[in-house]
């Protein structure tokens, strides 16, 4: 039993890690990105046309912390961090199961969601490298959200390329891009000549994730002081997420909870690896029995069902080649509401991570994650992203399990987003029209 209140466990604004963790040193048998022509790994110098200087360093490096920038440890306060770490009281009553549930709040972020944490970085080392302008693609939106408010912090221009149909279909996250002052374009777009040309073949393309990365690399290549950001899948990124889990092991510690289980969603694998990396370090040296479990949509399984092998981060086959557990990178995952979990591929960090037995993962339909959804938000009082959706149906089937068994289990899940703007899919499921994933194309 815990003697110490653990309700709501909150950290002060100096208890902010001041490193990130790279697992990177501690994980064995990692494979280096090949550049698709030669299959010789990729260099710093292949990269630099793409990424910035102080990104690319930390893409390959295998220091274990990295001290996290003044300037970045300032404004991670404006994402609401530390956040707090909450005990699903309600839930647990709703569920009648002797388990603790608890849950570490990237909700509350004003981007709504865990992304921030890696934009704020990125955004400070551009402007550090003296770079004017950086782009990037967004698709439901939630990273395009957050670049565009760390672009403004830090003072630089940022170009979003924004997946057609998700344009015309969530204008409002377009206007929030636009309020923090950034260009957004609809991808495929007349200002790139790969947008261009693909208008002047179909000129009612709807994009795809693939065609807005090959536009906003084609911006970053043609002018030195224009660079790309990516919010997940790289090393980077997930370095950037690890203050997440350093968090939350801190709160841990003061609330005296020992986890059986950390949850969290995956797509490209950041906010996953963000919570529990830190405490994955833990458990290989042995201090910990915790075990993770990572929790995907059925409609892009890449851990359950894809295969370990080199493939392209991107459609177009204009990225470097990752070892990652992948789908294909011409899989089309079905148009599930959960857009920031259609991807076909995963963090080569988390893959690898994966393939030493160190998470599990389960994958679930996106009626089931919506269910889980409407409970919390009903118990809670918070509407989760259907992404985090994934996250709590697992918390909510191990709670379950607990009962079942009688076993007073604590489970830790990672809280990613809020659902405020993807009310569309709580109306669908409300009036009974939402799809199984399994009867979409
Ligand atoms: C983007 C997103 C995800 C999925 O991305 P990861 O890199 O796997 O974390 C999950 N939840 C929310 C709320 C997101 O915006």
């Amino acid at each position: 039993m815990s003697t110490k209140s653990d309700i709501l466990v909150t950290l002060s604004l100096d208890e902010i890690p001041k490193k990130w963790y790279n697992i990177a040193a501690d994980l064995k048998g990692l494979q280096p990105p090949l550049h698709p022509g030669t299959k010789e790994p990729v260099t710093a110098e292949d990269l630099a046309p793409v990424f910035t200087k102080s990104m690319i360093k930390q893409e390959m490096s295998t220091e274990r912390y990295i001290d996290i920038p003044d300037e970045v440890r300032e404004n991670y306060i404006r994402l609401n961090r530390p956040s707090s770490l909450q005990r699903a009281v309600y839930l647990e009553k709703y569920l009648k199961t002797p388990a603790k549930i608890y849950f570490k709040r990237e909700d509350l972020s004003p981007v709504g969601s865990h992304k921030g944490n890696s934009a704020l970085a990125q955004a400070y080392y551009c402007m550090k490298d003296g770079i004017h302008t950086i782009t990037t693609e967004t698709g439901a939106g939630q990273w395009g959200t957050a670049l565009a408010l760390a672009s403004s912090i830090f003072d630089l221009d940022c170009t979003v390329f924004m997946v057609r149909i998700s344009y015309d279909q969530k204008p409002f996250r377009r206007t929030i891009m636009q309020t923090y002052g950034a260009k957004v374009y609809a991808s495929p777009s007349l200002h790139t000549e790969y947008g261009k040309k693909v208008l002047k073949e179909v000129p009612d393309s709807p994009g795809s994730l693939g065609m807005a990365i090959s536009e906003a690399i084609e911006v970053a290549v043609g002018d030195p002081n224009i660079k790309y950001t990516l919010g997940s899948v790289s090393n980077g990124v997930m370095l950037h997420q690890t203050v997440i889990g350093l968090e939350t092991i801190e709160q841990m510690k003061k609330a005296e909870i020992e986890p059986d289980y950390m949850v969290g969603c995956v797509g490209g694998g950041s906010n996953f690896s963000g919570f529990a990396f830190p405490m994955m370090r833990e458990k290989m040296l042995g201090k910990t029995e915790c075990e993770f479990i990572a929790a995907e949509p059925k409609a892009a399984a890449s851990l359950s069902e894809g295969e370990y092998r080199y493939d392209f981060g991107d459609t177009a086959c204009m990225t470097p080649l990752f070892k990652m557990y992948t789908l294909g990178h011409d899989f089309v995952p079905s148009p599930i509401h959960a857009g920031g979990l259609r991807y076909h591929g995963m963090s080569p960090l988390l893959s690898e991570a994966f393939n030493q037995g160190l998470l599990t993962a389960r994958s679930y339909d996106q009626t089931a994650t919506f269910e889980a959804g409407m409970i919390f938000a009903k118990a809670e009082g918070i509407i989760p992203a259907p992404e985090s959706s994934h996250a709590i149906r697992a918390a909510i089937d191990l709670a379950l399990e607990a009962k079942e068994k009688d076993e007073e289990k604590t489970i830790v899940f990672c809280l990613s987003g809020h659902g405020l703007l993807d009310l569309a899919g709580y109306e669908r499921h409300i009036s009974g029209n939402l799809v199984s994933s399994s009867r979409m194309s």
